[in-house]
């Protein structure tokens, strides 16, 4: 009798442990699955009208009208362009196939800033472009945005690798050096100063400490909004080390929340 009632006990406390762990679970289905929205509430957070935010337009902005601050946002952001497309001012310019120079809307209210192109983003051109950024696609929609209305850059434009010498090698990306953060955030800083977002997300440790000033890690780092000259900034971990360590999921999506609330 007191065997089946402890096995009865038992059976509960599974069944509500299954129900708080229903959202992790779903988290690790595929290699790049975010979280299902009906467990994690994102289709009813993701009516963000009225923010600005899904027309990559800033809200308010009405002398001069909207449309004309985000078209010469564009340009201004463009003549950042040519002067990063030819740049050779550290190495990192001598074993890239592209500058991968950042995308998206420069009218938006959200940036998003990684810490350098990858071998996807190299060979293509665009910022999180691989497996990590089909994850960070998710990420962003998860909220009731839409990449395009974002923008997407990284503290550096080229592809830093461990081994140049092997540039058809996956595997072989590296953090950028101090030395090459020095010398390529002044882009990075152009393009804020132009696009001027309410929240900035940074991902992953190396553009959390460039932006911040700081050698504290990510995980200190995360779950905070910081100032960053009037810019509120979350950092939250980089997408690839969610696919290496899929646990860390619900930590980017509590950030995700505080990025959504920013942004209401
Ligand atoms: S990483 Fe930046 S500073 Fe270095 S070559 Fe590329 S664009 Fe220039």
């Amino acid at each position: 009798m007191e065997r089946k009632n402890i096995r009865r006990k038992l059976i509960g406390v599974l069944k509500d442990a299954r129900k708080v762990l229903a959202e992790a679970v779903l988290l690790d289905k595929t290699d790049v699955l975010w979280y299902d929205p009906k467990v994690a509430g994102a289709s009813n957070a993701a009516n963000l009208s009225g923010t600005g935010v899904r027309s990559g337009v800033e809200k308010g902005a009405a002398k001069p009208p909207a449309k004309d601050i985000a078209s010469e946002k564009e340009k201004l952001i463009n003549e950042i362009l040519k002067d990063v497309r030819g740049c050779k001012k550290c190495p990192l310019h001598k074993s890239r196939i592209s500058v991968v120079f950042g995308e998206g809307c420069p009218g938006t209210k959200v940036m998003f800033v990684g810490e350098g192109p990858g071998y996807d983003e190299d060979r293509q051109g665009r910022p999180f472009v691989g497996r990590a950024g089909q994850l960070l696609t998710k990420i962003i929609e998860s909220i009731g945005l839409k990449r395009e209305d974002t923008y997407i850059t990284n503290i550096v434009k080229c592809h830093p690798m461990i081994n140049p010498g092997t540039p058809d090698r996956r595997g072989n990306d590296r953090p950028p050096t101090e030395e090459e953060v020095s010398q390529c955030l002044p882009f990075l800083k152009k393009q804020i100063a132009v696009i001027k977002p309410v929240a900035m997300m940074t991902l992953g440790n190396s553009a959390a400490r460039t932006l911040l000033g700081t050698q504290t890690g990510i995980s200190k780092l995360r779950g905070q909004v910081h100032d960053m000259d009037n810019i509120k900034l979350i950092p939250t971990y980089h997408p690839a080390a969610l696919l290496r360590n899929p646990s860390l999921k619900p930590y980017v999506w509590e950030d995700m929340k505080l990025l959504r609330c920013l942004l209401k």
